[in-house]
C-alpha cells in the first residue's frame, strides 16, 4: 500500500446582484446583494469543488453538476460539497487541507470566517485547523474591486490510498 499526494487548485466568480441571497461557505451574510446563479452560487463551495475534483482527476463541478439540470436549480452547494467528498471516498481519496481566498470589495468577509470555517470542515470530516478561509479586497482594482461580483481561489491537498 502506498499514499500518493495530489494537489489541487479551483476558481469562480459569480456575479453580484439584487434580490438575491449572499451565501459563502454554507453561511448567509447580510447585504444588501447576492450572487447570481443556478444553484445558490456559493462560490467559495465551488472553488473547493473544482480544486478537489481537480486533485483527483475527476474533472470538473460543471461536469457532475450541469446548470441544465434542474435539480441543481437554487440548489444548496453544501450538497456539491457532501457529494464531492464522498466521489472521493469511493477512489480511496482523503482531504489533507484545503485553503481558500476570497475577493470580494463588500461586504466585510471576516466576521464570518469562522461560521464559514465550521461548515466546511464538518461537511469534509475535517478538523477545522485544517481548512482555512481569508477574505481579501483588491484595492478596488477590476470586477470584484468594483463589487461586480465576488471570487474565490481554493488550493487543497488530497492524499491517495493506491494498492
Ligand atoms: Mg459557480
Amino acid at each position: 500500500m502506498k499514499n500518493l499526494i495530489r494537489v489541487g487548485h479551483g476558481f469562480d466568480a459569480h456575479r453580484l446582484v439584487d434580490r438575491e441571497m449572499l451565501v459563502l461557505g454554507g453561511v448567509e451574510i447580510p447585504y444588501h446583494k447576492g450572487l447570481q446563479g443556478h444553484s445558490d452560487a456559493d462560490v467559495l463551495i465551488h472553488a473547493i469543488c473544482d480544486a478537489l475534483l481537480g486533485a483527483s482527476g475527476l474533472g470538473d463541478i460543471g461536469k457532475l453538476f450541469p446548470d441544465t439540470d434542474r435539480r441543481n436549480r437554487n440548489r444548496n452547494s453544501r450538497e456539491f460539497l457532501v457529494e464531492v467528498h464522498r466521489l472521493l471516498q469511493s477512489h480511496a481519496i482523503g482531504v489533507v487541507n484545503i485553503d481558500v481566498t476570497l475577493v470580494a470589495q463588500a461586504p466585510k468577509l471576516a466576521p464570518f470566517v469562522d461560521a464559514m470555517r465550521s461548515n466546511l470542515s464538518a461537511d469534509l470530516g475535517l478538523d477545522q485547523s485544517f481548512v482555512n478561509v481569508k477574505a481579501t479586497t483588491t484595492e478596488g482594482l477590476g470586477f470584484t474591486g468594483r463589487a461586480e461580483g465576488i471570487a474565490a481561489h481554493a488550493a487543497v491537498l488530497v492524499e491517495q490510498s493506491i494498492a
